[in-house]
């Protein structure tokens, strides 16, 4: 499939060095974008987006998309076969983590705490024409459309609950000492 990237605007060293003031102040203030960032690297050479076309099934014209840096779709029917243009999106979710949880029917493995970085540039939802952040909470269950003062927000409260596991972590460790010093 034929796939264009787009002209650098900038001279090659002006370009890498904002690039790498960027780069300092995306993993300072966000690590884990940081860290989808260098994940997706491999997909796309030098941070260089992909672009792309595909044939609006409403209105039959053809429309262009630059990826999301670290985007991991592939988007090969997109591109292939006429699309709603309310269902393209681009995605970085980076690596699922699991633990197993008991929903009533047994422990399963179950995906929790897991953002993923996503834009719809045509979406009729114009909040979602941004890049946003999905947060999937616990095995399909999600906060939807964070923009960043709604992730920081998330962020913080996860925070705090982890101070309230390690008080509960300290109050286990002291209470079976407790049951040992009983035996
Ligand atoms: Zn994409």
């Amino acid at each position: 499939m034929p796939k264009t990237l787009p002209t650098p605007v900038n001279p090659p060293e002006r370009d890498t060095a904002e690039r790498e003031a960027v780069r300092r102040s995306v993993e300072d203030q966000f690590p884990f974008v940081a860290q989808l960032l260098a994940e997706g690297q491999p997909k796309a050479p030098a941070g260089e987006p992909e672009t792309w076309s595909f044939i609006d099934r409403t209105t039959g014209a053809l429309r262009e998309v630059t990826c999301l840096p670290g985007c991991e779709l592939d988007h090969s029917e997109d591109i292939e076969t006429p699309t709603f243009r309310d269902d393209i999106i681009c995605e970085a979710s980076g690596e699922t983590v699991t633990l197993p949880v008991d929903a009533g029917g047994g422990a399963e493995e179950m995906r929790f705490l897991q953002p993923s970085l996503r834009v719809q540039p045509f979406s009729s939802r114009l909040a979602e024409r941004m890049p946003f952040v999905d947060i999937e909470v616990l095995d399909d269950e999600w906060i939807e459309c964070l923009d960043p003062d709604g992730l920081e927000t998330v962020i913080r409260t996860l925070s705090g609950r982890l101070s309230a596991l390690r008080v509960a972590h300290a109050q286990l460790v002291a209470a079976r000492a407790a049951y040992r010093g009983r035996a």
